[in-house]
C-alpha cells in the first residue's frame, strides 16, 4: 500500500484530534481537487454544492438535501441528481469552445453532441436537449433504439443528431425521415457495406443523406479504454477503404452529401498528447478529403474528454493531464494550423463529450448500517497467561509483551508463525476452540500495536504497510456496487468517496466498504489519492445517528450498466434544482424498483407468487401449525414486502 500524503497528515493530526477542522476534512478528502468548484466543505463540517460553480457564492448543504427527502418519505439509497450543474457543463464546454474559437480566430463553429449511452435516462435527454439548444447542442446515438429516443427529444434543427453504430435498413429509414423531418442527421459509416445500403434507401426515398465515415486513425490513446482507438479499433475505415467511398460517391454525383469525418480514441482519455496527435492525424484527412472534392463542412472527434475523478490532474487513468480550455485551445489550434497550411476552410468541429457533461451532476447517497472490525477480536487482554495454556500461546503473548520498534519485525514474523501453529493444531484436536480464540485475540492486538508503531518508523516495509488494510473496518453500506457503481466493480474504476457530513469530527476510522449484497466482489476497497490509490478510507465512527456517504461523480455510465445481483433494483432517484434565492425544488421524485418489479424482471409474475404463498399458508393452517388469522397476518406481510424497496429500510 502507498502511503500518501493524506496518510501523513492524519499521523501529524492524530496528536491534534481536538483541532480537526472542516478545513482538514476538505484536504484529507480532496474535495477541491477533484469537485470543479461544484462541491466543497461547509465550515459546519457538512458537505455543500455549489449549483452555479464557485464562482457563484450561492450553495446548498447535502444533508440539508437529505433531511428534505426524508421528509418526503424518500428512503436512501437515493441518487440525488443537481439539474443546475447539468445546465453548467453544457455551458462551460461551449464557453470554453467559443473562446478558444474566438481568441484563436477560427472561422468555423462548435457543435456538441451528447452520447445517448453515457446517460440514457429520458430526463437526462431531455434537459440536454432543451437546455442545450441555446448553443445548438446535439445527440450522438448507436442504435435504433437510441435514434428514436432522440428524435422524440430534439427540437432544435440546428443541432447535429450523429448516428453512430453498425445501420441495417430500417436504422437507416428511421435517420432519412429524420432528414425529412429537417433534422441534421448525419450517417457515419462504421463498416464500408453500410455505404451501398444509404445510397439504395435515399434514392428509393428521394432524400439527400448527409454522409460521414468514421476512420481508423493510427493514434492511439493510454487509459481504460484505448482498445477503441487505434489501427487495430473494431469500429471504422481505414483510408483505402474511405477513398472508396470517395469514388463510389463521386460515380453517383453525391460528393456533396460526404459532410463529415469522425473518429472517436476511446474513453477517458488522460493524456492530453494523445488527443493532440490524434485530431492532427484526423484533420490531415479531414484537409485530404476536401480536396478529392467532398463537401465536408464537420469535423468530429469523438469523446475522450476525460473526468479528474481523483484531483491527482495527472495522466493517471482516472484522472486528466489538461483542463477544459486546455482541450478546446489544443483542439482549434491543430485543427486550424493544418488547414490553414493547406487552404482549406475551418470546419464546424463536434465533440461527442458524454462524461465530462454528465458525470458531475450524480452523487449517489446512503446511510451506513452497521461496522465490523476491531470488534471482532477485543482486545482486553489478561495481564499474564494461565501456566496450563499451550506453549505455543503463551509464546505468542510473549511476543505481545514484548513489543517494541526496534524488534517489530521480528514480533510481526513471531505471530505469523505462531498463530499458523495454534491453527494448525486447533485442526489436529490439541487446541480447544476456547485456546484458539484467545491466540487469536493475542495475535489481533499484536497486529493493532504493530500497526501503530510502524507509523514511527522512517522507512515502512511494504508487509507492515499492509496491515492497515486488515486491520481496517469494515463500513456496511446501504447500496449494491452492481446497481449502482458497476464501473467500480468491473474496471475498478476509482469514484470519489466521502461522509456527507460530521466533518469538523477527525475521521478515525480506517475502512474500507462493503455493499449489502455481502458478495465478496460488493465492496469498495480503492480510494482516490492524489499519490496513487488507497487501499482504505478514513471514516467516523458511529455515534448512533444515522451516518451519510456519498460517491461523487456517478453521472456517466452507471446507470444502465448496473444490474440486479441479488435482487437489488434501481435506487430511488431524486433531482433537485437550486433556485437563485436558495430554494431547493424537488422536481422529481422517481422512486426505485419494489422487490415485485425485480421478480417480474427474471420471470416470476407477483400475483401467481401471492397464490402460490396463499397455498403454502393454507397447508400450514390445515395441519395445526398457524390459525386462519395468522394466516391472514402472514400474506399481509409478503403483499407488503413485494411492494417495498428492495433496499434496507428502517
Ligand atoms: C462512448 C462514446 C462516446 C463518449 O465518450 P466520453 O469519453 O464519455 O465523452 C463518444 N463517441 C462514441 C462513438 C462513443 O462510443
Amino acid at each position: 500500500m502507498k502511503r500518501g500524503i493524506y496518510e501523513d497528515q492524519r499521523l501529524a493530526r492524530k496528536h491534534t484530534l481536538q483541532r480537526w477542522s472542516a478545513e482538514d476534512s476538505a484536504e484529507l478528502y480532496g474535495i477541491r481537487n477533484w469537485g470543479a468548484g461544484y462541491f466543497d466543505v461547509s465550515a459546519e463540517g457538512d458537505v455543500v454544492v455549489y449549483p452555479f460553480g464557485r464562482s457563484h457564492k450561492l450553495n446548498v448543504s447535502v444533508p440539508d438535501i437529505i433531511r428534505g427527502m426524508k421528509e418526503r418519505g424518500l428512503d436512501m439509497p437515493v441518487l440525488l441528481r443537481i439539474e443546475n450543474i447539468l445546465e453548467s457543463r453544457i455551458s462551460l464546454l461551449h464557453k470554453s469552445f467559443r473562446n478558444a474559437i474566438e481568441s484563436l480566430g477560427y472561422q468555423g463553429g462548435y457543435r456538441g453532441v451528447f452520447p445517448i449511452k453515457v446517460n440514457q435516462q429520458q430526463q437526462v435527454i431531455e434537459k440536454i436537449a432543451t437546455y442545450g439548444s441555446m448553443y445548438h447542442h446535439g445527440l450522438e446515438v448507436g442504435s435504433k433504439a437510441e435514434l428514436i429516443a432522440a428524435i422524440s427529444q430534439a427540437q432544435d434543427k440546428e443541432a447535429c443528431i450523429v448516428c453512430n453504430g453498425y445501420k441495417d435498413e430500417e436504422f437507416i429509414d428511421l435517420g432519412l425521415h429524420a432528414v425529412r423531418m429537417g433534422f441534421k442527421c448525419f450517417f457515419v459509416l462504421e463498416m464500408p457495406r453500410e455505404l451501398e445500403l444509404i445510397l439504395r434507401r435515399s434514392q428509393q426515398m428521394g432524400v439527400r443523406p448527409l454522409i460521414g465515415t468514421r476512420v481508423k486513425l493510427a493514434s492511439k490513446a493510454g487509459g481504460h479504454w484505448s482498445d477503441s482507438g487505434g489501427e487495430l479499433s473494431t469500429f471504422g475505415l481505414t483510408t483505402a477503404q474511405i477513398m472508396d467511398v470517395v469514388d463510389r460517391l463521386q460515380k453517383e454525383d453525391m460528393l456533396d452529401c460526404f459532410r463529415l469525418l469522425h473518429y472517436h480514441l476511446g474513453s477517458q482519455v488522460p493524456n492530453i498528447r494523445d488527443i493532440r496527435s490524434a485530431v492532427m492525424e484526423a484533420t490531415r484527412v479531414y484537409a485530404g478529403l476536401v480536396s478529392e472534392g467532398a463537401a465536408m463542412g464537420y469535423l468530429d472527434l469523438g469523446g475522450g474528454l476525460a473526468v479528474d475523478y481523483d484531483g491527482s490532474h495527472t495522466n493517471f487513468v482516472s484522472s486528466r493531464n489538461y483542463t477544459q480550455d486546455e482541450y478546446c485551445t489544443d483542439i482549434v489550434e491543430a485543427v486550424m494550423s493544418i488547414l490553414d497550411e493547406t487552404g482549406v476552410p475551418h470546419p464546424h468541429i463536434i465533440t461527442e463529450s458524454g462524461r465530462a457533461t454528465v458525470a458531475y451532476y450524480s452523487m449517489l447517497l446512503f446511510n451506513i448500517l452497521d461496522v465490523s472490525g476491531a470488534e471482532a477480536f477485543p482486545d482486553n487482554l489478561p495481564d499474564t497467561l494461565d501456566e496450563s495454556e499451550p506453549e505455543m500461546i503463551r509464546n505468542l503473548f510473549e511476543a505481545f509483551r514484548g513489543l517494541t520498534l526496534r524488534n517489530l519485525q521480528e514480533c510481526y514474523n513471531d505471530a505469523l508463525y505462531y498463530r499458523d501453529e495454534i491453527r494448525r493444531n486447533f485442526l489436529d484436536g490439541r487446541v480447544t476452540l476456547r485456546q484458539r480464540t484467545l491466540g487469536e485475540r493475542i495475535f489481533w492486538a499484536l497486529m493493532r500495536r504493530v500497526a501503530e508503531e510502524k507509523d514511527k518508523l522512517r522507512h515502512v516495509p511494504k508487509e507492515l504497510a499492509e496491515i492497515d488494510r486488515v486491520l481496517a473496518d469494515v463500513y456496511y453500506g446501504n447500496f449494491s456496487v452492481f446497481q449502482s457503481l458497476p464501473d467500480s466493480w468491473a474496471i475498478e474504476q476509482l469514484f470519489p468517496v466521502m461522509p456527507v457530513h460530521r466533518l469538523r469530527e477527525f475521521p478515525d476510522r480506517p475502512a474500507i466498504l462493503s455493499d449489502i449484497t455481502c458478495d465478496s466482489d460488493g465492496r469498495i476497497d480503492r480510494f482516490i489519492d492524489p499519490q496513487g490509490v488507497r487501499n482504505t478510507i478514513d471514516l467516523h465512527s458511529l455515534n448512533g445517528e444515522e451516518y451519510y456517504l456519498g460517491v461523487f461523480l456517478v453521472g456517466a455510465y452507471q446507470e444502465t450498466l448496473g444490474d440486479l445481483h441479488n435482487l437489488l433494483g434501481d435506487t430511488n432517484v431524486v433531482s433537485i434544482r437550486v433556485e437563485e434565492d436558495g430554494s431547493i425544488e424537488y422536481r422529481r421524485e422517481l422512486l426505485g424498483d419494489s422487490v415485485a418489479d425485480v421478480l417480474s424482471s427474471v420471470e416470476y409474475d407477483p400475483r401467481r407468487i401471492m397464490e402460490q404463498l396463499r397455498d403454502t399458508a393454507e397447508q400450514a393452517v390445515r395441519e395445526g401449525r398457524i390459525t386462519p388469522s395468522e394466516r391472514y397476518g402472514i400474506l399481509q406481510a409478503y403483499e407488503n414486502g413485494l411492494r417495498g424497496y428492495t433496499y434496507f429500510e428502517r
